[in-house]
């Protein structure tokens, strides 16, 4: 990989763009934030991957998954099934971490605001949002909550649902 791609990888790292990395033997299977969420796999022995960005791989999103990994940022499995399934591996680590879950849940949300036509997406994670709240009390998160639902709001003008989402977060604020 050339020393640019390396560099913008790094940039990517640093910027948070890098959501998790599950590690599994010598494989790391990574999620990031780019133009669109991007997969990436990588073998460590090897140094092969792949990416589902156009490129296809050898690209700044496996780069930042490699800073990631130089700089202690993944969580380790032992179970085979996170070799299909890295996304709900790395699902599995967060919730037990709620803390964390709710910093990845809010880069999620926020860029998919940016990402998704539907709004499906964007109220899905609104939602794990709200509950992540309720569990940590972080109340400083509803700030950022404010902000996205008069967004979601605002993009999906029509939508029943972005009342409802507002109620939602108007219940919890009231309930902490
Ligand atoms: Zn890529």
């Amino acid at each position: 990989m050339d020393g640019k791609t390396l560099r913008k990888g790094e940039r990517y790292y640093k910027s948070g763009r890098v959501l998790w990395v599950i590690k599994h033997g010598d494989r790391l299977f990574s999620k990031i934030l780019g133009t669109y969420p991007y997969y990436v796999e990588l073998d460590l022995k090897t140094g092969e991957n792949r990416c589902t960005c156009p490129l296809g791989g050898d690209c700044k999103h496996v780069a930042a998954v490699m800073k990631a990994y130089e700089n202690g940022f993944y969580f380790e499995t032992f179970e085979e099934q996170a070799e299909l399934f890295p996304e709900a591996t790395a699902m599995e680590f967060l919730s037990e971490v709620p803390d964390l879950a709710l910093d990845v849940t809010l880069k999620e949300l926020r860029f998919a605001l940016t990402t998704d036509e539907s709004g499906s997406e964007v109220a899905r994670l609104f939602r794990r949002a709200l509950k992540l709240v309720a569990l940590t009390g972080r109340k400083e998160a509803l700030h950022v909550l404010e902000e996205v639902a008069g967004e979601y709001e605002h993009i999906f003008k029509d939508y029943k649902l972005s009342l409802k989402l507002e109620d939602e977060l108007r219940e919890l604020e009231a309930s902490l």
